[in-house]
């Protein structure tokens, strides 16, 4: 049997990197049996949907180097592929099960059900629907389905025994029967509810792995039972750990955290966030960490995801992305870098710019970031931190170490990064000061930080004149 996963997020024009983590995995295990990645859009809440939101996710997919095998823009032969297209399919399903007593027509009202919700929170029990409408009569049905009286599809639960979920990463689960709700299948407005339409999608799509947030492990009880009544299959689960925020709580949009879209903006590249992405929760036999996305479809290994959820860290992700702009070649790398700077270089050459841009190539961890570092060649005035401050006042060489290097670059003909190095080297000569005493003082007084670019390259890129101005400052 052919593999099939899919990514089945609701249409908010969001995608927080927990969910793109899922996204990988689904990816990763279809990839790996060689088998399809389906995209399904889950907007039966109308309320979350937001314009344009395929579209972003096609796009957002797309820059991630995935390959939709079937979606509602590009479909396959299990259509439609936006479960609020579906609605028939999902009635005549609930239908079904009605006609199999697997599930049955209530008509409580708001009221009726506000009733028994109060009635269990006096008891301090979670809300169980108490069954009442399984127990009406053929004609009283047939009379509110005359009436046109709104109603909801529930599924008939069993009341004794248990169900078990296997799931690849967690293991056999033993759910007791008596906790499970006589849940809602097809709401008054003829919306299926995710916990109805998951299944019948996953089935009438031959999806033969589910791999989906931990929060829906213990409801899969439920899945499994509606499963069982249309005598299907069921699909092998593989239930992944949260990713949890910087600060500890569940991701969210609300909180503004990490999207992929920002970080994507922010000059963080798709490869390298996928390849951070794909670590938080799994890992490999060995010790690698840098993958290519065949590598990660051949090393993936589903058994090996984590239990235990894991947490964003953005130092983390930057020392990936880093290690992704150290490895482009410069033409790519300039093309990639130059967007971000918004710096004014009206007044430079081309060729300023892009050797600028070049010497950072080593330091930069994402695109946006360019500002900062190149900032001082665009700033008259430079900041130097009390602790330098310090450390320039900390050996009695320093003051002639840049008095010397003020008075040879003040007479350097050729201003080129090798006659600079030739600079330094005289300096060195001159003073008597090697190692650190010989470079930093000078770093500090014309950038205002301790490490940067090769030094040479900085200080040609500078320019004599903000050079020597800021020596003699
Ligand atoms: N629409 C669900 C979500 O975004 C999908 C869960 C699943 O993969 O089944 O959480």
């Amino acid at each position: 049997m052919k593999v099939r996963t899919r990514f089945a997020p609701s249409p908010t024009g969001f995608m927080h990197i927990g969910n793109l983590r899922t996204a990988i995995f689904e990816y990763l295990v279809a990839k790996k049996y060689d088998g399809d990645f389906i995209l399904r859009i889950e907007d039966t809440d109308q309320n979350r949907k937001v314009e344009g939101a395929i579209d972003f996710i096609y796009k957002t997919l797309n820059l991630c180097g995935f390959k939709i095998d079937e979606g509602p823009l590009n479909e396959g032969s299990y259509g439609p592929y936006i479960q609020s297209e579906r609605k028939e399919i999902y009635k005549k399903y609930a239908l079904e099960l009605v006609e199999k007593n697997e599930a049955y027509y209530c008509f409580c009202t708001e009221e009726e059900l506000n009733s028994m919700r109060e009635k269990a929170n006096a008891r301090k029990k979670p809300f169980l629907y108490d069954g009442r409408c399984s127990r009406l009569s053929k004609e009283k049905i047939e009379e509110n389905l005359r009436n046109g009286v709104p109603y909801v599809i529930r599924q008939k639960m069993p009341k004794t025994g248990t169900t078990i979920v296997e799931d690849v990463v967690y293991g056999k689960i033993k759910i007791d029967n008596s906790i499970l709700d006589d849940q809602i299948l097809l709401k008054s407005d003829g919306f299926p509810t995710y916990n109805f339409a998951n299944v019948i999608d996953d089935h009438l799509m031959a999806i033969t792995h589910v791999i989906r947030g931990k929060e829906y492990l213990d409801q899969t009880a439920k899945y499994n039972l509606l499963y069982d009544a249309f005598g299907w299959e069921k699909p092998t689960y593989i239930h992944v750990a949260m990713v949890l925020g910087e600060d500890g709580n569940k991701l969210s949009k609300r909180n503004g955290d990490a999207s992929f879209m920002d970080l994507y903006e922010d000059g963080y590249l798709p490869s390298a966030i996928v390849n951070y992405l794909v670590l938080l929760g799994w890992s490999p036999s060995d010790n690698k960490e840098i993958f290519t996305m065949d590598e990660l479809a051949s090393a993936f290994d589903e058994k090996r995801i984590s239990k235990s959820s894991s947490s964003y860290d953005v130092k983390k992700l930057k020392w990936f992305n880093q290690k992704y702009i150290k490895e482009m070649n410069d033409e790519d790398y300039i093309k990639f870098v130059r967007p971000f700077l918004t710096l004014d270089v009206s007044n430079k050459s081309e060729e300023w710019v892009n050797k600028l841009l070049l010497i950072y190539k080593n330091h930069l961890s994402y695109g946006k970031e360019i500002n900062e570092l190149v900032n001082i060649f665009f700033n008259e005035e430079i900041n130097i931190s009390s602790e330098l401050q310090e450390f320039m006042k900390s050996d009695e060489n320093i003051d002639l170490v840049i008095k010397t290097y003020y008075e040879e670059l003040a007479k350097l003909e050729d201003w080129h990064p090798a006659k600079i190095t030739e600079v330094i080297e005289i300096v060195k000569e001159k003073t008597g000061v090697k190692g650190k005493l010989l470079y930093m003082p000078i770093r500090i007084k014309i950038s205002g930080v301790e490490h940067g670019p090769e030094l040479p390259d900085e200080i040609y890129l500078l320019g004599r004149e903000k050079v020597l101005k800021r020596l003699s400052n």
